[in-house]
C-alpha cells in the first residue's frame, strides 16, 4: 500500500512530470483565480476514505483540484502579494527532499544538508553585509521575524532564558515603522509581550518611518520606565514597497543599546542588485535581517532566512540539551539547538540548486527584468491616467482612478479578478486611502502581460463608473 512495485512507480513518476509540465507550460491559459472557490466544500464531500482508490486515480483527483481551485500564483498575469513562479531546480529539490527524507535536526544525521544550509546562510549574509553571518532558513518570513524577537529578548536580557518575562523588571517595547508586517505583531504575542507593546512609530511625508519621531517616542518612553528591545524596520513594505531608512534606523539603534532587525522578506532581493543595492543603505548595520528565498528568488514555498552578525546569538536563544538526540554535531551546530524548528525538511536544496544554475548574475538578471517590468507598469498606469501613491525603486505599483473612493477601487479589482485574465489586490496606506496594487512577482511576466492587465483596469474603470448612480458620492 504504502510502497507501490517498481514498474507502477515509474509509470507514476512519469504521470507527475507530465502533470507538473503541463502546468508550467500552460498555466498562462488558465483563468488566473478561480470562478467559484466555495464548490469546493461540495466537491471534497467524494472522499471518505473508505474504498481505497488507485493511485492513478488519487493523483488525477489531486491534479485536478489543484488546477480549478487556486489562485494560480505562477500564472504571469498574477500581478498579486510576492509568491513567485516556482523555478524549475526548485521544483527538483523538493522532489528529490521528497525522496530522501533528510532530518535536519541534527548535525549528524544530515552532514550534507545542514553544513550545505549553513555555507547558504554565510553566503547570502555576505551579500547583507554581513562578514561572517549566522543564522538559520525558516519556513518563511513569520517566523525569520519571530526568531528576531526571541534572539533581541535573550541578547538584551540574559535572564529571559530561564526566567522568562518574569525576569523583566520593566515593560519592554518593540518600535516599527508605518506599516510593519503583520508578523510582527504575531511574534510580539507568541514572545508573551503582547501586541500592545508594539509601537507603530508614524510616517514622514514619503510614507517611512520617521527617524526622529521614532528617536523622540523611545526616549519618551524611557523616561516613563520602558525598556526597547529592538527596532523593526521595514525593506519592502508589503503593501507599498516603501523602505524604512535604514542608516538612520541603525543611529537611533545604536544610541538607544537597542537590537535593530530589519524585516527585508521581499525588499531584500535589491542586495543581489548592483544598482540597487543601496537603496537597502545600512542594511549591513542590522543586528538581524528577514529575508525570503521563497518570494523574489522564485523558490517553491517555504523557504525563509534569518540572518544575524552576532555569531553565538543562535545557540545562546535556542541552545537545549537532551538525552535522546544524537550526541552533539562535529561540524556545524545542530539546527535543533540553533532555531525554532526541530525535525525539518531540507529548505536550503532548492535555493542552492537554483542558485548553483542560474549564479548569482543570473539571479542579477532575471530581478533587474522584474523591476523593469514594475517600471513598465508605473508609466502605463501613468499614460492612462491612474495616480501613483506609492513611491519605491521595487517593482509594486499602489495606485488609484481620481476621485475613485475605496468602495469604487474594490470593485475595479473585483471585475479584474472575476475577469480571470489577471489578479491584482487592493490595500490601504497608512493615510487611509484604499488603493489598487499590482506587483510583479514573476519572472515569466512580460510587456503583453502587463498590457493585458491595463485592458482590464481600462474594461473595469469604465464599467465601474457606468454602474456609479448619480447620487453616490465619489
Ligand atoms: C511576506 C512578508 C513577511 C512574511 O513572510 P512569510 O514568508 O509569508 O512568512 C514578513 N515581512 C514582510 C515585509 C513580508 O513582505
Amino acid at each position: 500500500m504504502l510502497l507501490q512495485p517498481a514498474d507502477e512507480r515509474a509509470a507514476l513518476w512519469k504521470r507527475v512530470t507530465e502533470i507538473a509540465e503541463r502546468y508550467v507550460n500552460t498555466v498562462d491559459d488558465l483563468p488566473v483565480a478561480p470562478e467559484d472557490p466555495t464548490a469546493i466544500t461540495r466537491e471534497l464531500q467524494r472522499f471518505d476514505f473508505t474504498h481505497p482508490m488507485s493511485p492513478q486515480d488519487a493523483l488525477a483527483s489531486a491534479a485536478d483540484l489543484l488546477s480549478r481551485y487556486t489562485v494560480h500564483t505562477p500564472h504571469p498575469r498574477y500581478f498579486g502579494l510576492f509568491n513567485p513562479a516556482p523555478a524549475t531546480m526548485a521544483v527538483m529539490a523538493d522532489a528529490l527532499v521528497a525522496a530522501f527524507n533528510p532530518q535536519l535536526a541534527a548535525w549528524s544525521h544530515a552532514p550534507f544538508a545542514v553544513s550545505l544550509e549553513a555555507k547558504l546562510v554565510r553566503d547570502f549574509g555576505r551579500r547583507f553585509g554581513f562578514a561572517q553571518a549566522s543564522g538559520a532558513f525558516t519556513s518563511g518570513g513569520g517566523e525569520a521575524n519571530a526568531t528576531a524577537v526571541l534572539c533581541a529578548l535573550a541578547h538584551r536580557f540574559p535572564a529571559y532564558r530561564e526566567d522568562g518575562l518574569q525576569s523583566l523588571n520593566a515593560p519592554v517595547a518593540i518600535y516599527t515603522g508605518p506599516a510593519p508586517h503583520h508578523s510582527v505583531l504575531k511574534a510580539a504575542r507568541a514572545a508573551g509581550l503582547g501586541t500592545r507593546s508594539v509601537r507603530m512609530v508614524p510616517a514622514d511625508a514619503a510614507g517611512k518611518m520617521d527617524a526622529g519621531a521614532l528617536r523622540r517616542h523611545i526616549e519618551d518612553d524611557m523616561r516613563a520606565g520602558i525598556s526597547p528591545l529592538m527596532i523593526v524596520a521595514t525593506a519592502g513594505a508589503t503593501s507599498t514597497g516603501i523602505i524604512d531608512p535604514l542608516d538612520a534606523a541603525a543611529d537611533v539603534a545604536k544610541d538607544a543599546g537597542t537590537w535593530l532587525h530589519v524585516d527585508a522578506a521581499w525588499g531584500g532581493f535589491a542586495m543581489l542588485v548592483p544598482e540597487l543595492r543601496s537603496a537597502l543603505c545600512g542594511i549591513e548595520r542590522a543586528d538581524s535581517v528577514t529575508f525570503d528565498p521563497h518570494k523574489m528568488l522564485s523558490v517553491s514555498m517555504g523557504a525563509g532566512l534569518f540572518l544575524t552578525p552576532h555569531a553565538s546569538i543562535m545557540g545562546e536563544t535556542f541552545g537545549i540539551s537532551t538525552n535522546y538526540m544524537p550526541a552533539l554535531s562535529q561540524g556545524d551546530p545542530d539546527p535543533y539547538t540553533h532555531s525554532m524548528q526541530w525535525s525539518r525538511r531540507f529548505i536550503g536544496l532548492k535555493v542552492f540548486l537554483s542558485l548553483l544554475v542560474a549564479g548569482w548574475d543570473g539571479y542579477a538578471q532575471a530581478l533587474r527584468r522584474q523591476t523593469a517590468m514594475g517600471e513598465y507598469l508605473r508609466g502605463r498606469l501613468i499614460d492612462d491616467g491612474w495616480i501613483i501613491e506609492n513611491d519605491t525603486p521595487l517593482p509594486v505599483i499602489c495606485f488609484r482612478g481620481e476621485n475613485d473612493d475605496a468602495r469604487a477601487t474594490a470593485a475595479i479589482a473585483d471585475a479584474v479578478v472575476s475577469s480571470g485574465k489577471a489578479w491584482i489586490s487592493t490595500t490601504t496606506l497608512a493615510n487611509g486611502t484604499a488603493v489598487l496594487r499590482a506587483c510583479i512577482t514573476n519572472y515569466r511576466t512580460v510587456e503583453r502581460d502587463v498590457d493585458l492587465l491595463i485592458h482590464e483596469l481600462r474594461a473595469a474603470r469604465a464599467a465601474s463608473s457606468l454602474n456609479r448612480s448619480p447620487g453616490d458620492t465619489v
